[in-house]
């Protein structure tokens, strides 16, 4: 198993993840000489960020330190830097922290990238550099005003609207409610205050939300907006309290930033490719949609709530999608715009399957005779009327299946279907086993 799942490090603290952070502080110190490096509002943050900074100063890197910042304010912030590194282990529970890493354009850092701090890390061979050389760490003052200033600046107009932020006591406390003040928007708070740990669960997901979505109805507010731990996630839910689903949001954002080109993931509804945009599919996660935005492209993001708008930076970036939910929420009803978009029947679900041979299961799935197949990230069947995904989780030994239609009833066929063949494609293997 790799240092680096999908979104970073990670991993719960303790003497192994603190020895860690310094180890991958002299690695990044030896191969970037100006590091930015910021954390969110963790117990646990300073303890990380200091073993992280001895790092970076040890290999005789330069190294700002900005502070408690969101991921995509940091993210901003190293376009001054030759990278950065945030202490945050987003949306896990308090007892976690980790890692990660950004280039200059906000990208993250990418596969080879990783393998190269990886092996030197592993093989322990960055040596620590001479005294003379070794520097001290200075403040990075000025991030979040930075991240502030370059947003208001596609926003020029006062806005009209009352806004709840649940920041979840995260970082977005530090700068969402102000950058909404700044925008003319009346603000109310909630879990905006950093204890280290995150009382409403810090995945910004419908049963998370419930206080959110009661405030806004109690306060009548247009608009409701809750983050991650990091911030570079943003859900939303409209002014009668109701959670707007991510691929909905996707389809707004796109359409009040008039997107044409836009890029999502192969597990994104079949909505997206009805609404008049060119659509590119990734493999699921958001790097790798932020992978694709490189190539070009106006917008990207991912239901789970990871907006990108390559404008700013290629980081998914919470605070701005913040900012254009309000403005949009400030022109018309969100739920008019959320009630007339089509909605399509989605079921999903993952279970236990150790060693999946994808190419033998894939042929087993051809009974189901598809239109078309696509190996973006696993096996994805298409049907006139709808699509079945199965794909092997990238963190634990699952399968994940995925359905959508028309209509319900075939939502579930498909459904049933492609789990019927997994169940029968196990049942032979431990037979055959
Ligand atoms: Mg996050």
């Amino acid at each position: 198993m790799g240092l680096f799942g999908t979104s970073g490090i990670r991993g719960i603290v303790n003497r192994d993840l603190i020895c860690l952070a310094f180890k991958v502080g002299v690695a990044v110190g030896k191969e970037h000489g100006n590091v930015v490096v910021g954390s969110d509002t963790r117990t646990s943050n300073d303890v990380m960020k200091h073993a992280l900074i001895s790092g970076l100063l040890a290999a005789g890197a330069r190294c700002g330190d900005a502070g408690v910042v969101p991921t995509p304010t940091l993210a901003f912030a190293s376009r001054e830097f030759d990278a950065g590194v945030m202490v945050t282990a987003s949306h896990n529970p308090p007892e976690y922290n980790g890692l990660k890493l950004w280039n200059s354009d906000g990208s993250a850092f990418g596969s080879s990238q990783q393998d190269q701090i990886e092996e030197m890390v592993l093989s322990d061979s960055p040596g620590v550099a001479p005294w003379a050389e070794i520097k001290n760490v200075s403040l990075h003052l000025g991030a979040v005003e930075q991240h502030v200033t370059r947003i208001l600046q596609d926003f020029p107009a006062r806005l009209k609207v009352r806004v709840v932020v649940d920041a979840g006591c995260g970082a977005a406390s530090v700068i969402t409610p102000y950058l909404l003040e700044e925008l003319g928007a009346e603000v109310v708070t909630l879990n905006c205050y950093h204890s280290g740990f995150f009382p409403r669960g810090i995945e910004p997901v419908e049963s998370n939300l419930g206080e959110l979505m009661k405030v806004v109805t109690e306060s009548g507010a247009d608009l409701g907006i809750a983050h991650d731990g990091d911030a570079d996630r943003l859900m939303a839910v409209d002014e009668r309290g109701r959670f707007i689903p991510g691929d909905k949001l996707l389809v707004i954002l796109a359409q009040a930033l008039v997107a044409k080109d836009i890029v999502t993931t192969v597990d994104a509804s079949m909505v997206i490719g009805e609404m008049g945009f060119n659509v590119r599919r990734t493999r699921v996660g958001d790097t790798a949609v932020s992978e694709e935005l490189k190539k070009g492209g106006d917008f990207g993001g991912e239901a789970s709530g990871s907006w990108i708008f390559p404008g700013v930076s290629l980081c998914p970036d919470g605070i701005y999608a913040a900012a254009q939910m309000a403005a949009i929420a400030s022109r018309q009803k969100l739920s008019d715009l959320v009630d007339n978009l089509p909605a399509y029947p989605l079921q999903r679900g993952s279970f236990r399957a150790d060693g999946v041979v994808m190419s033998t299961l894939e042929s087993s799935l051809m009974a189901l005779e598809p239109l078309s197949v696509s190996h973006i990230d696993g096996v994805k069947l298409d049907f006139a009327d709808g699509w079945l995904l199965v794909r092997a989780s990238g963190t634990e030994p699952k399968i994940r299946l995925t359905a959508e239609a028309r209509s319900q009833p075939r939502a579930h066929e498909l459904y049933d279907n492609g789990l019927r063949i997994i169940k029968d494609y196990l049942q032979s293997k431990e037979t055959v086993g």
